[in-house]
């Protein structure tokens, strides 16, 4: 079998390969995801963080409502009529005077406490919005770029293509689909010589006895391990 015109072809695909790499395998596509995943982190935390500050903010205006209560009750107790109490009530008066003043600070402090978490769950949230804007402004900038290397990639890909097709006409049919088959599983090389006695060219894995038997009548044998067409080189 007469291997030369495959050969030929594959040399050309190599050029179609390294163009097809480099559309998939571009730095800025891998950056580009980055950004995304960026992106998305960013928009999961601000979620979040509406959610943390929805709930602070009832919480206070629960505090709040209790705050009010505990003010109009010890409000009430100024205003008491001391004329009508006896001693005994005076102290129990004072012990709740004490109790309601001791509330009172409690709920200052808890929404001095709120307010500070309030402050810090703001401040937290425009960091992140900062982080999502500046990974959005590079990613559109990135895109750009990947648009920009396609437009000089895509003419070459196809021009590769066209001139592959008139190469393959001199490729036996049965050859040119078994090469096809493994080249659309993204092996590349798809054809590769032996080495030494019965090693393929590509993984280095040692090929059957047998199997080297059968070279010579098919041209070309699989290796089991790489699934590469290997023939018997110069
Ligand atoms: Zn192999």
């Amino acid at each position: 079998m007469d291997l030369k015109n495959l050969l030929k072809y594959q040399e050309l695909d190599e050029k179609l390969y390294r163009v097809e790499q480099k559309l998939v395998a571009s730095p800025y596509r891998k950056k580009a995801s980055e950004l995304q995943q960026i992106a998305k982190k960013a928009q999961a935390k601000s979620n979040e963080l509406e959610n943390k500050a929805n709930a602070l903010l009832k919480e206070i205006e629960e505090i709040k409502v209790k705050f009010n209560q505990n003010n109009k009750a010890f409000d009430n107790l100024l205003r008491e009529d001391l004329d009508k109490v006896t001693l005994e009530d005076i102290d129990k008066l004072a012990t709740l005077k004490g109790k309601i003043l001791n509330n009172l600070n409690y709920f200052e402090r808890s929404l001095q406490k709120y307010a500070e978490a309030i402050n810090s769950t703001l401040l937290e949230f425009n960091k992140t919005k900062k982080h999502y804007d500046e990974a959005r402004n590079e990613f559109m900038a990135i895109r750009t770029k990947i648009d920009e290397e396609k437009k000089v990639l895509e003419p070459e890909k196809e021009r590769l293509q066209k001139e592959l097709q008139v190469l393959e006409k001199d490729v036996e049919k049965n050859l040119m689909a078994e090469y096809k088959k493994r080249r659309s599983d993204n092996i590349f090389p798809v054809i590769v010589p032996l080495e030494g006695k019965n090693f393929c060219g590509r993984c280095r894995m040692e090929l059957p006895m047998a199997a080297i038997a059968k070279i010579k009548d098919k041209g070309v044998i699989t290796c089991e391990h790489c699934k590469r067409l290997v023939y018997v080189g110069e």
